[in-house]
């Protein structure tokens, strides 16, 4: 008879099997104790069997093509999970042994396929191969959720940080790269201050700052957007996309200038606030009321104005829509009780009700993690019940997410709003505005001079359902 021999040995480090050597020798003794003739070795090093593999097995694909071209009457593992660890591949090379008549060998023993005993035998090799391959992987996974419990990083490092590790080799700790970390503050400052991440990332390309993964395309302003999105940053570990505790390496943003950063780099207004310098308050935050298009700043013969840039349907003199939103927004600021309505305690009780349930659902997570650590649920379940539970707490976050008062507004607030207010850049008074304030500008009428306050009479403040006219502050807003 003819006889293929197949070897392989797996990348696990911690496998206790033979090596391909060793493998092909206890195969060549089988053959010749058998009085098989091998004429072929094939041979897979360092390559996985199982159906998580992602590595393809050349040897495995051309031993296939060997025996359907019928050139062996018998194939010789060194035992049943070196040809696979899945349950399919053992069907399909079955069926294949069974079909070209070829004998299926392993463990020293030789299996006719055809024969119901020797199927059922070989079959549950292969199964008992396909479960330790799931454990191997379930050991990984657990490894994986243990570090992401505990804090520590594990796989790429995060831009800003170096990993310190001691004399064995073994990692010590994550502590940040004093250059990089300038880096990322810089861009947390500038783009907490109102600047744009487009202008942050012309200015970085300029000073030639390397980006984080090198190369020569620059940078661009969505890197700098998901750089300054990443929890890590503030020293929160990150597990299948979710913020699963605080991280063990130091945190490189403060909390207050993150929270401020998310809520600019998560505002939709953010896409149109391209240019570079911000000359005008109300650039891109007035809205127009008749088509709800951005206005922009345009010479209207005589004067400068805000104008609709969709439809044209609105324009407004600079500085006369400017001075009534800074009188209206100085008279908010300087009331006693500011702060309760920039923030309705209604919607503090709703945020910590969602944070509570947060908490909940990771205090019932981790109890879920130690039933399995001990055995009393499979794997399976707590798959089913992790995506289930993980879903709930990332709707919860969401829910619990609520950017406090900025501290740029909050520094505002007091009788002497207008000397602050004068101090700041016009691009920090803009985010004051846009934090603040849903602008609407309603359409002019035919021999109007000044501005009619009833044309901001469906601006409202953020948080606030009512509109300006609906809280009596201006006239109804005319339809026409
Ligand atoms: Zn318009």
């Amino acid at each position: 008879m003819r006889a293929v021999i197949y070897t392989r040995v797996s990348s696990d480090p911690n496998n206790l099997g033979r090596s391909v050597e060793e493998q092909e020798a206890d195969c060549r003794a089988v053959c010749q104790r058998e009085g098989w003739q091998v004429v072929r070795v094939f041979s897979d090093n360092d390559r996985s069997a199982s159906r998580y593999a992602k590595k393809e097995r050349p040897q495995y694909k051309a031993l296939r093509a060997y025996l359907e071209a019928g050139k062996a009457d018998v194939l010789v593992m060194w035992e049943g999970s070196r040809a696979q660890r899945d349950l399919e591949a053992y069907l399909s090379l079955r069926n294949l042994c069974a079909r070209e008549g070829i004998g299926y060998s392993y463990s020293g023993r030789l299996y006719d396929l055809t024969r119901t005993d020797d199927r059922f035998t070989t079959g549950l090799d292969a199964l008992l191969a396909e479960r330790e391959a799931d454990l191997t992987r379930d050991r990984v996974l657990r490894a994986v959720r243990a570090n992401a419990a505990a804090g520590k990083p594990h796989g790429r490092l995060l831009y800003g940080y170096r990993r310190e590790y001691g004399d064995g080799g073994q990692y010590v700790a994550q502590v940040p790269h004093e250059g990089h970390a300038a880096v990322i503050r810089e861009a947390a400052r500038r783009v907490a201050s109102g600047e744009t991440c487009y202008s942050i990332a012309q200015d970085f390309n300029a000073r030639g700052i390397p980006t984080p993964r090198g190369g020569s395309n620059g940078w661009s302003l969505s890197q700098i957007g998901r750089m300054l999105r990443n929890p890590g940053y503030i020293g929160k570990r990150v597990y299948l996309g979710k913020i699963v505790g605080d991280a063990d390496w130091p945190a490189i943003i403060d909390d207050e200038t993150y929270a401020l950063c998310q809520s600019i780099l998560t505002s939709p207004k953010r896409r149109t606030q391209r240019d570079t310098a911000v000359r005008h308050l109300l650039t891109g935050v007035a809205v127009c009321d008749v088509c709800g298009g951005r206005t922009r700043v345009q010479k209207n013969r005589t004067h400068h104005a805000y104008i609709c840039m969709v439809g044209f349907c609105v324009s407004v003199k600079i500085e006369v829509l400017d001075r009534f939103v800074v009188a209206v927004l100085m008279a908010r600021l300087s009331r006693p009780d500011a702060l309760d309505l920039l923030a309705p305690p209604e919607d503090l009780g709703e945020v910590e009700k969602a944070q509570q349930e947060a908490a909940e659902k990771r205090a019932r997570l981790d109890e879920w993690y130690a039933a399995a650590a001990r055995n009393e649920i499979t794997p399976g379940g707590l798959a089913v019940i992790e995506r289930t539970l993980l879903a709930e707490i990332e709707d919860a976050d969401q829910r619990a997410q609520h950017v406090d008062v900025p501290p740029l507004v909050r520094d505002l607030v007091g009788p002497d709003v207008e000397q602050r207010w004068g101090r700041l850049t016009v691009g920090q008074q803009r985010q004051v505005v846009s934090l603040l304030l849903e602008l609407r500008v309603g359409k002019t009428y035919r021999g109007a001079r000044s501005l009619d306050p009833a044309r901001l009479g469906n601006s409202r403040w953020r948080g606030d359902s009512r509109t300006w006219a609906e809280r009596g502050l201006v006239g109804e807003p005319r339809t026409r």
